[in-house]
């Protein structure tokens, strides 16, 4: 059994904290979504949430949707509220990983200050790197579906049926902020705005890089190995 002295952590080797980080496109939702299916645990995704309120026209919907539609970030102070709001509910117990958040670097110690607060513990940020090319290729072929979210790519990984989600066999769409005038845009606003989030989490020491060309699989199995050597040997409480 671990010993740690001052505020107890519920950190452990059954909980997993985690961030995906890495430009639009780089393949972060996909991967979040066989992680969290290997560890149990809930995927936070900002741009699902918001999208989500978008098509409900919820007033969050209705403020957030012309930042994206622009390919612009919405307000920090409304995507850390709703960060809080989330990370508080009951399924993020054993953990959760979040996809898309933070993305700027007062989300960033917004995040740290709600993970004091909830006596969590960060346990590993991984960075997906893509480059520029690669992300408008990608995203410009990216389809999605609108009901499950699955993410497909007309060329690489093209549905079954023409257009059609293997899983709902509803009607791909293509988000509007994946066309590649948009796109253009959110590398930019990565750039500038998300990419100084490399160096704040490499200064402590919890950032890891995987290349993002490598296959799905390549970069799943690269991933969960760095989860592995990441978390606690012990409890620690
Ligand atoms: P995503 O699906 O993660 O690429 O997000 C789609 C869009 O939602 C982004 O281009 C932003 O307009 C908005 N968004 C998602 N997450 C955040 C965030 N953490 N901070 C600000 N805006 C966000």
């Amino acid at each position: 059994m671990g010993v740690s002295s001052g505020t107890p952590s519920k950190a452990s080797k059954d909980t997993l904290e985690m961030i995906l980080l890495g430009p639009p496109g780089a393949g972060k939702g996909t991967q979040a979504k066989r992680l969290v299916e290997h560890y149990r645990i809930p995927q936070i995704s900002t741009g699902d949430i918001l999208r989500e309120a978008v098509d409900a026209g919820t007033p969050l919907g209705d403020q957030a949707h012309k930042f994206m539609a622009r390919g612009e970030l919405v307000p920090d102070d409304v995507i850390i509220d709703i960060v809080e709001e989330r990370l508080r509910q009951a399924d993020c117990a054993p953990g959760w990983l979040l996809d898309g958040f933070p993305r700027t670097l007062a989300q960033a110690q917004a995040l740290d200050a709600m993970i004091e607060r909830m006596r969590c513990r960060l346990n590993l940020v991984v960075l997906l790197e893509v480059s520029p090319d690669e992300v408008v290729a990608r995203n410009s072929f990216r389809r999605s579906c609108p009901v499950c979210g699955a993410t497909y790519h007309l060329k690489s990984r093209p549905p079954r049926e023409d257009m059609v989600c293997d899983e709902c066999r509803v009607a791909l769409v293509h988000r509007e902020d994946d066309k590649e005038e948009v796109i253009r845009r959110r590398i930019g606003v990565y750039m500038e705005q998300t990419s100084p989030l490399i160096e704040f989490y490499r200064a402590k020491g919890l950032l890891q890089s995987v290349d993002g060309h490598l296959t799905m699989d390549e970069v799943t199995r690269e991933i969960l190995d760095l989860v592995e050597r990441a978390r606690p040997a012990e409890n620690v409480r």
